[in-house]
């Protein structure tokens, strides 16, 4: 058994991280529930680059700690990039518009800007990128993708973010539409997180 602290906030989030790391031999914490808080810069231009970031800096604040150190700190970076918006809102996903605009509204904003785009244009993919920071300061980064379509309208009341207009043909439904159990099979966080999860195989 060893620890694994998530660098996030976002319950979202951390739902779906613990569905898909659940079958490991892990104890698995927020940052919250590790004791920290830390307000961490995501100043990076890519989300390798966040992702690195974060891990770093909590994996810096603990080691500090006596009693945190055969933990493996890892961070997540994702977001929406459309293609037509030349990988708009991409890094800055949960930055669009403002940090406190509802997701609604942002969803709403990218529908009207892509309201002459035709269906076939309007290709976009949610990434993520995670990184592990290991006890012996080795660190590791991955990324997964799941590709889709902007839809016309927001559908659907799971998930998170902006879930509700990304549109996957071949379910014919958007994210939000998909229960926990089917978006955490095929989303970009969980493909990410299957690659991290070999990885701890072979080191932990
Ligand atoms: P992060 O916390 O910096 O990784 O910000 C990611 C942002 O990208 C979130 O706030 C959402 O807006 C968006 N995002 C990332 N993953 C998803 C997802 O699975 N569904 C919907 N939106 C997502």
């Amino acid at each position: 058994m060893f620890d694994i602290i998530f660098a996030t906030g976002n319950e979202g989030k951390m739902r779906e991280i613990r569905a898909i790391l659940g079958d490991m031999e892990a104890r698995i914490r927020s940052m919250k529930e590790a004791g920290l808080a830390l307000e961490i810069e995501e100043d990076g231009t890519t989300f390798e680059d966040n992702a690195r970031i974060k891990a770093r800096a909590v994996a810096a604040a603990l080691a500090g700690q006596e009693k945190e150190r055969e933990c493996v700190v890892m961070a997540d970076d994702s977001g929406l990039e459309i293609d037509c918006l030349n990988g708009e809102p991409g890094v800055y996903s949960a930055r669009y518009l403002g940090e406190e605009t509802p997701f609604s509204e942002k969803s709403a904003d990218l529908l009207r800007r892509l309201s002459d785009v035709p269906e076939e244009q309007r290709g976009a993919r949610f990434v993520c990128a995670v990184t592990a920071v290991f006890p012996d300061g080795g660190e590791i980064t991955v990324r997964g993708t799941i590709e889709g379509r902007i839809g016309y309208e927001l559908r659907g009341d799971n998930g998170f973010g902006y879930d509700p207009i990304f549109y996957l043909p071949e379910y014919g439904r958007t994210a939000a539409e998909l229960s926990d159990e089917e978006k955490n099979r095929i989303s970009h966080r969980c493909r990410a997180l299957e690659q991290m999860k070999e990885e701890l195989k072979k080191r932990m």
